[in-house]
């Protein structure tokens, strides 16, 4: 953006759907809304085509959705390199499976997530979905009968202004601001988590991914863009609270080391000043998936550790489910949605903190990652049985409506006698 110039500004008081978070959930569901002919405003604090921690790792459900949308021929062409097989090495044990691969599903991808995002959001604007980025959505406010009408958007250099939609989704990552405001219920909350460190490593070209694990350890190789591999040391949290407070770097080498040689060696090959990522881990949770007005999507509303790379996965799948919702626009299809999503977080939630609690033996854990592997096939097989989401059965927009506007957002919240009637689901006044 020039120096000067004021953040672009939405270009519509009204959207059907207005989305929080713009990244693998966020973009994912304006892409699908909006090819289903809605209006749709997608907001994102971060910049267009940022980072995020990730260590990339696709797992076939999310391939196979991204090859239905069109968009695995992108990442590839993007350098994205194709993985054939994952070998999973259990102490000095190696099993190698090769992908069973079609036409929907040639390999599985890693890409970097300014490579998967940036798509996800070109291929979004292209279908005609807006993107407002570098702002913030500070708020939400309800009608009087509690039920959600739009977002308060704060961007450097302009007041804050409001927008009203039919309904507002929280694509909006852990920390979800839609969910503290919406009191979205924690359904469930697990009781394990593990912490992630990684880095970056040139690798030869036809790796495939390689997950590491020895008693109380695990890591892993990925293949992701620009020729380098991301190289992950995985550890119960009170672990890294204990071992890595002196410095990440030696103590993910020292766990390297000792989960392989080979994948030490190969972390070795980063430059010396190659930054690691850190994440400390929070247990999963699921929270309640919608209510009047809102829903949420991705981690906003379900959370589960990344040890079995699953993360992306579930906010694709999720954002499939949701956008049938709404275009569908029937109690019947949210309950729908509702449901599918709630038997499918649970299921991979029970099996990923089969993993990432770390209680397991060598001996005992390839039948863990055979129940989530089952449940995985399972989410292949319902993802195969559903068509893309379109819209309702006159071929055109049943968007989700809410119930007639009592309360029309004003333009100005702040001008003088203005009532509370628009007071924020946190509280505060605007
Ligand atoms: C260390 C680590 C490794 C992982 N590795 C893998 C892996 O290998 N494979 C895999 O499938 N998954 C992995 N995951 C999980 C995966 O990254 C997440 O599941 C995924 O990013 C969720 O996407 P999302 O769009 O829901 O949320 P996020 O990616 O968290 O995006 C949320 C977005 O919302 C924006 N936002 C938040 N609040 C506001 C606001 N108030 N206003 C405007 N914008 C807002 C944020 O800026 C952010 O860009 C990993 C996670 C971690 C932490």
């Amino acid at each position: 953006m020039p120096i000067n110039s004021l953040p672009p500004v939405p270009k519509r008081p009204h959207y059907d759907a207005i989305i929080v978070g713009a990244r693998c959930a966020g973009a994912s569901t304006a892409l699908l809304l909006a090819r289903g002919g809605l209006k749709v405003l997608a907001i994102d604090r971060r910049p267009y085509g940022s980072d995020t921690l990730s260590t990339h790792a696709l797992m076939r459900p999310a391939v196979l959705q991204l090859s239905r949308w069109g968009l695995l021929e992108p990442l590839l062409k993007d350098g994205t390199p194709l993985v054939e097989a994952t070998t999973f090495h259990y102490g000095d044990e190696e099993i190698t499976i090769p992908l069973n691969t079609g036409p929907d599903l040639p390999g599985l991808i890693a890409p970097r997530r300014a490579v998967l995002d940036r798509i996800l959001v070109d291929a979004a604007r292209k279908a005609g979905a807006e993107f407002l980025h570098d702002m913030a959505v500070g708020d939400l406010f309800a009608d009087t009968c509690g039920r959600v009408r739009g977002v308060e958007i704060r961007g450097a250099g302009r007041a804050a202004s409001r927008v009203s939609a039919d309904i507002v989704i929280g694509a909006d990552g852990i920390g979800s601001l839609v969910a503290k405001c919406c009191d979205a219920q924690v359904l469930r909350s697990g009781s394990v988590s593990a912490a992630h460190v990684y880095g970056y490593a040139p690798v030869e070209p036809g790796a495939g991914y390689h997950w590491y694990f020895r008693d109380g350890i695990a890591g892993g190789l990925i293949p992701t863009n620009d020729g380098l591999a991301c190289i992950v040391a995985s550890v119960p949290t009170r672990l890294f609270d204990q071992r890595f407070r002196l410095g990440h770097g030696r103590a993910r080498m020292e766990v390297l080391e000792a989960l392989s040689p080979a994948l030490a060696e190969q972390a070795s090959r980063a430059p010396t000043d190659a930054r690691l990522q850190a994440f400390r881990g929070v247990p999963g949770y699921i929270r309640q998936a919608h209510g009047p007005g809102w829903a949420l999507v991705g981690d906003a509303g379900f959370f589960r550790d990344p040890i079995t790379s699953h993360g992306i996965s579930d906010a694709l799948r999720d954002a499939e489910g949701l956008a049938r919702a709404i275009l569908d626009g029937s109690e019947a299809a949210f309950e729908i949605w509702r449901q599918e999503r709630d038997l499918f977080a649970n299921q991979i939630l029970d099996t990923t903190d089969a993993v990432a609690g770390f209680d397991w033996t060598l001996a005992d854990l390839g039948e863990r990652h055979r129940r989530f592997s089952a449940v995985m096939k399972a989410e292949v097989l319902a993802l195969a049985g559903q068509s893309t989401p379109v819209c309702g059965a006159a071929g055109r927009p049943t968007t989700y409506r809410a119930p007639a506007n009592q309360d029309e957002p004003r333009a100005n919240p702040g001008a003088p006698g203005a009532s509370n009637l628009y007071r924020n689901r946190t509280g505060a006044r605007p």
